[in-house]
C-alpha cells in the first residue's frame, strides 16, 4: 500500500491494516513486529494513534454517571494503546535505526504531538471527572497504590494548569509555546558555536598529543576543507583530551577559552539574553499556579520536594570538594615547579598536570584491565547476578522465534528461578552502527501491569560497543563494563516491577537513576571476578593488584570532578530560586560563584551560557542536582550490602532491595520505600568515603 493511500483511511480502517497499530501477535503473550517495519506507515499510524486515543478521552469526559475510579481513572490508563505501539517503534526508528527520511517526519509530526498533549491536559470537562474521584467519597476506600494513581494524576493535571481561570489558561498556553521557542535557540546557539568555532594547528603545534587523537584531528580539518592541518573541534570530546595532553600552553589557553565562552561571545548567538527571558517566563508561569519559585514546582514531585533538601545536600559535600581541589592543585604545582614551568596552576593548566599526577600517583594500564573484559563474559556476569538477587533464569529464545529490528539483536526469555514462569524477554542490540545514537541506554517495549491481567516484560538494553573479527572476543574498557552492568540494572528494574497500572511504572528523575547505578557495584565483587572478569587468552581471574588499583583509581581528581559538576548545580538551583526579573546571567554566575568560594583553577562544568541541561528544555532545570541525590543513595545502599553478613550476596537484603527498591516502581513514595530498605534515611557519608572526602562534623 503506498504512503498516500494510508493518509486518506479514517483511524478505525488504519488500525485494521497498518502493521504498527497492529495488537502484538506472536509468543510470549505477543512482541512487537519488528519486521515490519515501513517508515510509509509511521505518519498515518501517530495520526490515526492519536485521534484514536482523543476519542477514548472524549468518551471518559463525556460520561454523566458520577466519577468513580472505575468510570474515570482506569479507563485512562488504560487509553492510548495503539499510541504506545507506535511509541515502540518510534523509538526504534529514533535511536536504533534512524535515517534523514525518519527525522523529516519527526520534524514534522513534533508539534502535532505536542499540540496533541495540551489537548489532553487542558480537557475541562476530564479534570473535573479526575477531581471529582480525587474529592469523593470514594476515594477513602481505594487501596493506597490506587490513591496513589489518583494523586499523580490530578497533580500532573494541576501541576500544568488544570485549575486555571480561562485568562490563566491562555497565558499559561502562550508562555509555554515562547518558552518552547527559546529552549530550541538556545541550543540552537550552542550548537552553532560548537561547530563554527574550530582551532586549527600545523604540524609543528602536536606537542604531547597521543597519535590517534591526532589522527582524529587530521581527519576534522579534512572534512573541514583544510586538508594538512589539524582541528581541535569544539567539543568536550576534542577539548578534553587536548588540554590533558598538549604541551603547548598557549593554544591551551585559546582552546579552553573557546570551548568555556560557548553561546557568551556578544553577537548574535549569545546566550545571556534567551536565558533571562527563559527564567522570567518560568517564574510567571508557576507564579500563575502560586508557587514562590521555579524549584519549588520542580522539586515537589521529585524525592527531594523541597530546594532546601537539595541545598542541604549539595553544601553538604561543597567543602569537601573545594578543598580536595586545594590539594589537587598543590600537587599540580609542586610537578610544575620540579619541572621549571615557571607557572602558576590556571584553568587551562588543570587537565594537563592532574595527568601527571594520576600518571605518578594512581597509574592504571587500561588496556591491560581491557584484557580481562570480554563483552559475552560481562553480560553473563549480569545474568549471574540476576540470578542471585532476583531470582531470575534467562535462556536464549530460539532464533527466528521472535522479530527483530536487526540481526545484531539477540532475544532472552526471562524467567522466575523457583516457579519457572515467564517473566519477560531481553532484548540485546550490542554493537554501533550507522543511524544508531551513541552511548548506551536502556527502554522497555512493555512494562508489567496487572489491571487488567497480567503483562509480561519487554526490556532492552543497546550499547555501541565496535564488534570484533569473526571468532575473537569482543573486549572492552572498564568504563564501558560499569556502564553495561548501569544500563542492565534499568532492565531489571522494568523486569522487577510489581504494579498494578501504567502510571505507576513512571520514574522519579532523581531516584531512577539510583537503582542502576546501584546494579553497577556487582561488577568487581569476588565471585563476579572469579568466574567473569578472566583473561581472554589464559582464562586467569584479574589479578588481585590490578582490582586494587582500579578501586584506587576512583578518587583520583575527585576534586575537580566534584567541584565543576556542584558549581553547575548549585548555580542552577539558585537560578531558580531568586526573583529573576532584570536578571543579568553573566554578572549572576560571577557573583554566585564568589560568595560560593569557587576556586579560580576550574570553572564549572556547564557555564550558564551552554548549560544545555537547563535552558534547552526543562528535563533538568532545578534538577541538576539529582546525579548527586542518585549517587548519596547508591553509596549507601552499597554499604548496607558491604555490611551485611552475606556481603553482597546476603540473601536478606537481596530480597529488600527487590521488594522495596526495584519492584514498588512509584507505586510508593520513593523516600518512605528507601526507609523501609535501609530502616532509616540515606546518609551523605557513604558518597564521601567513596570519593575519598574527610566526613562532616556532627554525621
Ligand atoms: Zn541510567
Amino acid at each position: 500500500m503506498t504512503a498516500s493511500a494510508q493518509e486518506e483511511m479514517t483511524p478505525m480502517a488504519q488500525a485494521d491494516t497498518n502493521p504498527l497499530l497492529a495488537e502484538w501477535t506472536g509468543p510470549y503473550e505477543g512482541v512487537p513486529a519488528f519486521d515490519e517495519m515501513q517508515l510509509d506507515a509511521l505518519k498515518p499510524a501517530l495520526e490515526a494513534g492519536m485521534a484514536m486515543q482523543l476519542a477514548e478521552i472524549d468518551e471518559i469526559a463525556a460520561s454523566t454517571e458520577p466519577a468513580t475510579f472505575e468510570n474515570t481513572i482506569v479507563p485512562l490508563e488504560r487509553a492510548g494503546r495503539e499510541l504506545d505501539r507506535v511509541f515502540t517503534y518510534y523509538g526504534i526508528w529514533s535511536s536504533n535505526m534512524s535515517s534523514p527520511e525518519f527525522r523529516e517526519i519527526q520534524q514534522e509530526m513534533a508539534p502535532k504531538l505536542s499540540e496533541f498533549s495540551t489537548r489532553i491536559s487542558q480537557n475541562e470537562a476530564l479534570f473535573e471527572r479526575i477531581k471529582a474521584v480525587r474529592e469523593g467519597d470514594g476515594y477513602a476506600d481505594l487501596r493506597d497504590d490506587q490513591k496513589r494513581v489518583v494523586d499523580l494524576t490530578y497533580d500532573g493535571f494541576v501541576r500544568n494548569g488544570a485549575e486555571l481561570d480561562a485568562e490563566g489558561k491562555a497565558r499559561y498556553a502562550e508562555i509555554n509555546k515562547q518558552l518552547s521557542v527559546l529552549h530550541t535557540d538556545f541550543s540552537n546557539n550552542v550548537l552553532h558555536d560548537e561547530e563554527y568555532y574550530v582551532t586549527y594547528l600545523t604540524g609543528d603545534q602536536l606537542g604531547g598529543l597521543p597519535d590517534s587523537f591526532v589522527r582524529s584531528m587530521a581527519a576534522a580539518a579534512e572534512e573541514r576543507g583544510r586538508p594538512g592541518d589539524y582541528a581541535v573541534t569544539n567539543t568536550r570530546s576534542s577539548m578534553d583530551p587536548f588540554l590533558t595532553f598538549s604541551t603547548e600552553r598557549d593554544l591551551r589557553e585559546t582552546v579552553w577559552r573557546t570551548y568555556y565562552n560557548r553561546g557568551d561571545n556578544d553577537d548574535e548567538y549569545d546566550n545571556n539574553d534567551i536565558i533571562a527571558k527563559i527564567l522570567q517566563l518560568r517564574n510567571e508561569r508557576v507564579g500563575l499556579l502560586g508557587y514562590d519559585n521555579y524549584a519549588q514546582w520542580r522539586l515537589e514531585d521529585r524525592m527531594a520536594k523541597t530546594p532546601e533538601q537539595a541545598y542541604d545536600l549539595m553544601l553538604a559535600v561543597w567543602p569537601a570538594a573545594i578543598a580536595r581541589v586545594e590539594e589537587e592543585v598543590a600537587d599540580m604545582q609542586a610537578i610544575a615547579d620540579e619541572e621549571g614551568a615557571d607557572i602558576t596552576i590556571e584553568p587551562w593548566d588543570y587537565r594537563f598536570y592532574s595527568e601527571k599526577v594520576r600518571k605518578a600517583k594512581y597509574d592504571l594500564d587500561s588496556d591491560e584491565v581491557k584484557q580481562y573484559l570480554q563483552l559475552d563474559k560481562l553480560r553473563e556476569a549480569m545474568f549471574f547476578v540476576a540470578g542471585e538477587l532476583f531470582g531470575f533464569d534467562f535462556t536464549p529464545v530460539e532464533e527466528g522465534s521472535v522479530p527483530v529490528f536487526h540481526p545484531d539483536v539477540k532475544v532472552w526469555e526471562v524467567t522466575n528461578r523457583e516457579t519457572g514462569e515467564n517473566v519477560g524477554l531481553w532484548y540485546l542490540d550490542p554493537f554501533a552502527r550507522q543511524g544508531k545514537r551513541s552511548g548506551a541506554w536502556a527502554t522497555s517495549y512493555r512494562s508489567y501491569t496487572t489491571y487488567d491481567g497480567e503483562t509480561n516484560v519487554l526490556a532492552s538494553n543497546n550499547s555501541n560497543f565496535i564488534e570484533g573479527a569473526e571468532g575473537e572476543p569482543v573486549l572492552i574498557s572498564w568504563d564501558d563494563a560499569e556502564t553495561f552492568f548501569h544500563e542492565f540494572g534499568h532492565a531489571l528494574h522494568y523486569l522487577s516491577s510489581n504494579v498494578a497500572y501504567p502510571t505507576l511504572n513512571g520514574g522519579v528523575r532523581d531516584y531512577t537513576e539510583f537503582q542502576s547505578q546501584l546494579l553497577e557495584r556487582w561488577l568487581l565483587t569476588e565471585p563476579v571476578i572469579e568466574t567473569y572478569l578472566v583473561h581472554h587468552e589464559t582464562g586467569e581471574p584479574i589479578p588481585d593488584d590490578l582490582v586494587a588499583k582500579i578501586k584506587n583509581a576512583a578518587t583520583f581528581n575527585q576534586g575537580f570532578a566534584t567541584t565543576e559538576y556542584l558549581a553547575s548545580a548549585l548555580v542552577d538551583m539558585k537560578y531558580h530560586t531568586v526573583d529573576p526579573t532584570g536578571i543579568d546571567p553573566d554578572a549572576f554566575e560571577r557573583e554566585t560563584l564568589e560568595e560560593l568560594g569557587m576556586p579560580d583553577e576550574l570553572p564549572m562544568r556547564h557555564r550558564s551560557p551552554h548549560f544545555g541541561h537547563i535552558f534547552s528544555g526543562e528535563g533538568y532545570s532545578a534538577g541538576y542536582y539529582g546525579y548527586m541525590w542518585a549517587e548519596v543513595l547508591t553509596a549507601d545502599a552499597a554499604e548496607a550490602f558491604a555490611d551485611a553478613p552475606g556481603g553482597y550476596y546476603d540473601a536478606d537484603m537481596a530480597k529488600k532491595l527487590v521488594e522495596y527498591l526495584f519492584a514498588p516502581r512509584n507505586s510508593m513514595d520513593p523516600a518512605e520505600a528507601y526507609r523501609l530498605f535501609r530502616g532509616r534515611d540515606a546518609r551523605v557519608d557513604a558518597l564521601m568515603r567513596d570519593r575519598g572526602f574527610p566526613i562532616p562534623d556532627g554525621e
